[in-house]
């Protein structure tokens, strides 16, 4: 059992705007966003391990796949074309362009998972998550911030899997999405691993067990 941090964590109430078509999920719905090379991905599967029952939503992506990922598993590795027709007949819950590469969650899947109560992990950028807060309102938004845009640029350099224009791209879109940190519920700071880990549980804790 985690035990819970000293720091002073409790829900926050809902800071996205939201609108019409609200729907109210049974279950828990967590949105995490964190420019590349924030160390998501990493947490993400800790976390997954650490809560049995909260599923993961495997998105759609026309980005080639990097090394180590696995299709299916990490991402829907699709198509361009496919990928725009799913744009057409209402595939995607909420889809974006993200350095030049599609990405969407399937609506399928979110609906199903959903509607049969089970607690759904999505890692989607943050318009990504500014869309699904307007028709899930009551999601639990979460930004993992790197500790500078410096540690992310070397981080992305020694995963080596970008190349320099990528890593350029991406660190431009990390600022802009570092300033909108605080749309989140929750903001962890990776600058260490394992507290990184520590208050990501600590914040899931709060709603499932
Ligand atoms: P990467 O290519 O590094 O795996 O992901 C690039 C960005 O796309 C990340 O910010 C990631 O959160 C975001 N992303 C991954 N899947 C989705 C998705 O289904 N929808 C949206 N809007 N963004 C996504």
């Amino acid at each position: 059992m985690t035990k819970p941090l000293t720091m002073n964590i409790s829900k926050p109430v809902k800071i996205f705007e939201n609108t019409k078509k609200k729907i109210i999920t049974p279950g828990h719905l967590f949105i995490i966003s964190a420019p590349s090379g924030a160390g998501k991905t990493t947490l993400c599967k800790i976390v997954l391990d650490r809560f049995p029952d909260l599923l993961y939503s495997v998105s759609f992506t026309t980005r080639q796949p990097r090394q180590g990922e696995t299709n299916g598993k990490d991402y829907n590795f699709i198509t361009k074309e496919d990928f725009c027709s799913g744009i057409k007949k209402g595939m995607w819950a909420e889809w974006a362009e993200v350095h030049g590469n599609y990405y969407g969650t399937s609506a399928f899947f979110l609906k199903n998972t959903i509607s049969e109560g089970k607690n759904l992990l999505i890692d989607i950028d943050v318009q990504g998550a500014a869309i699904m807060l307007r028709s899930y309102p009551d999601s639990v938004t979460i930004f993992i911030q790197p500790p500078s845009i410096d540690a992310l640029r070397s981080r992305l350099k020694k995963r080596g899997t970008d190349s320099e224009e990528t890593i350029n791209n991406r660190m431009a879109a990390a600022e802009k999405e570092m300033e909108k940190k605080h749309l989140y519920h929750h903001t962890v700071m990776n600058d260490d691993l394992s507290k990184a880990v520590e208050e990501l549980i600590s914040i899931i804790s709060l709603y499932i067990s």
